[in-house]
């Protein structure tokens, strides 16, 4: 990987996609962009469910088809969901260059709770890191500190680094060095 691009979908704060863009080029010691928003993605809404699939987003995104050495990650504030959750916080391609990250849920506001900006970026960056070691044929790791650690909720979002441990980082590296021979 080379490369990461940052697609918003819908209107995502200034503010939000410049933490981001700095927070995975220090993560991942590539170039980040922020490249211009795409409309609200309706096409993925369900009315029932009052949500976006995120599954139907991805595939949008896979049809700009990124070259296989960069990393694209769509940004919204859009609630997500896959037909057997109640919600997602992301959802990527593995193997694939793409991954998408919602902001909705990482807000203290949906629970209840007083905002905080500093709290919504630092989620993001770890949600985002997720996804993108996701693309990276990364699974989920067992180091509960871990970026790669599961996450159901914001708690368990908190309890972890935004860091790979030492052997999720090692993969990250030999499979940098793999996109980098292509
Ligand atoms: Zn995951
Ligand atoms: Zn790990």
């Amino acid at each position: 990987m080379n490369r990461i691009q940052l697609l918003p979908f819908g209107s995502v704060p200034a503010e939000l996609l410049a933490e981001l863009r700095s927070g995975l080029g220090r993560a991942f010691l590539v170039p980040c962009e922020i490249l211009p928003p795409e409309p609200d993605p309706r096409f993925a809404f369900n009315i029932t469910r009052q949500q976006y699939l995120s599954t139907q987003i991805l595939a949008q995104m896979v049809q700009r088809e990124a070259p296989p050495t960069s990393r694209l990650l769509g940004v919204t504030l859009a609630d997500l969901y896959i037909p057997i959750l109640t919600f997602v916080f992301g959802e990527a391609q593995l193997q694939g260059s793409c991954a998408l990250v919602s902001a909705h849920r990482l807000r203290q506001d949906f629970y209840g709770l007083p905002p905080s900006q500093d709290l919504v970026h630092e989620r993001l960056l770890k949600e985002a890191t997720h996804e993108l070691g996701h693309t990276l044929t990364l699974s989920h790791c067992e180091d509960y500190q871990c970026v790669m650690a599961a996450s159901h909720g914001v708690e368990w979002i908190d309890l972890k680094t935004n860091r790979f441990c030492t052997s999720c980082r090692s993969l990250v590296q030999g499979r940098g060095t793999m996109q980098a021979t292509l």
